[in-house]
């Protein structure tokens, strides 16, 4: 019986080997990396021992077995990840600018991953789901994923469980205020945002972050974990803001770093940490995302994130 469960696009990522090289041009690209917003917080929570679910499609292809055998590799009852044999795996490319930011090109909209529907869903998988975690960029692929993530988080918010969702903003899927109406009835439903800084501007239309969780949490989310970057978390609640200081690591490769800060936050509410003990852990497991290449080549065991905890002098308390 899986505690958390993540729904969405699982696919590949093939990523430029070079800093600064459009994808409009030849140029060396690295991959097939199984990735996915959603599959990369599924495989960081269950790498850090919880008991997780996937909801979603691959094809019936190379890059689908890619997918499936490292969801697989990772504990993941993969009982709803259901192969679609008329569509081609999802693929994002990716190109590093020098100045951090990133270009994709996304093949989502059209492929296997667009298709998940909620009879792909055995009787009894939800049962006992703590936490459902939705990103924006699954709403934002397509309809029926969209329909299948607010059908899901009806039947979980209905049972008991929370909902988290991470904004995860991808412009090239979908107009900026578009994304914000298809959020709106999960942020509705929303225990958990957890929102990098401008999307949390986005996502409110707020000016500033303080501003844009007060919105939030004006609307019943209990918690607004707003990701910082190098500079660590920040969670809001009615209590007020608690800054969780960062951890430093060298930065390789930022993908996925918000994917499995969420995953760990999730980890440690479901075991009933405090809010500073799980935003701690958030923060270390994100940090350590970031140190290699590929966007879930860098997840680690529970025991390897309280060794690097402990070796940076802020254990966990
Ligand atoms: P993504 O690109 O995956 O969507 P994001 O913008 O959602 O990322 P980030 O703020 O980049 O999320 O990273 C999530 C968390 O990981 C941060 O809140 C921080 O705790 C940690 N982290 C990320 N990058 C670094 C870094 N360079 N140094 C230290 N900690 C980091
Ligand atoms: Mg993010």
């Amino acid at each position: 019986m899986a505690e958390i469960v993540c729904v969405g696009e699982a696919l590949v990522e093939i990523m430029r080997t070079e800093r600064d090289r459009p994808l409009d041009r030849a140029a060396p690209l690295s991959g097939p990396y199984p990735s996915g917003a959603p599959a990369i917080s599924a495989s960081c929570a269950a790498r850090l021992g919880a008991s997780v679910g996937f909801v979603g499609t691959v094809g019936d292809d190379a890059f689908g077995a890619c997918v499936r055998d490292r969801l697989l590799a990772d504990g993941i009852d993969c009982a709803a990840l259901a192969s679609d044999p008329e569509r081609l795996t999802a693929i994002a490319f990716v190109a590093y600018r020098s100045d951090g930011g990133r270009d994709f090109v996304f093949h989502l909209a059209h492929s296997a991953a667009a298709q998940v529907h909620i009879e792909q869903v055995p009787s009894g998988y939800l049962d006992g789901v703590r936490y459902l975690h939705i990103m924006g960029s699954s709403l934002s692929a397509s309809d029926s994923l969209r329909e299948t993530c607010y059908a899901l988080a009806e039947l979980v918010h209905g049972a008991g469980g929370a909902i988290s969702l991470d904004p995860n903003l991808r412009p090239e899927l979908m107009p900026v205020d578009r994304i914000r109406d298809v959020c709106a009835p999960i942020v509705e439903r929303a225990r958990i945002v957890m929102p990098s800084g401008e999307e949390l501007l986005t996502l409110t239309g707020a000016a500033t972050p303080e501003e844009g969780a007060q919105h939030l949490l004006d609307q019943g989310v209990e918690i607004v974990a707003l990701k910082r970057g190098e500079l660590g978390s920040t969670l809001y609640t009615a209590e007020g803001a608690l800054d969780i200081p960062p951890y430093t690591v060298e930065e390789v490769d930022p993908t996925g770093a918000g994917d499995s800060y969420d995953a760990a936050l999730l980890v440690g509410l479901s075991e009933g940490w405090g809010l500073y003990k799980a935003g701690l852990f958030a923060n270390a497991v994100g940090a350590l995302a970031t140190t290699r290449l590929g966007p879930m080549e860098a997840l680690y065991s529970r025991d390897e994130v309280l060794r690097f905890m402990a070796g940076q002098g802020r254990p966990l308390p």
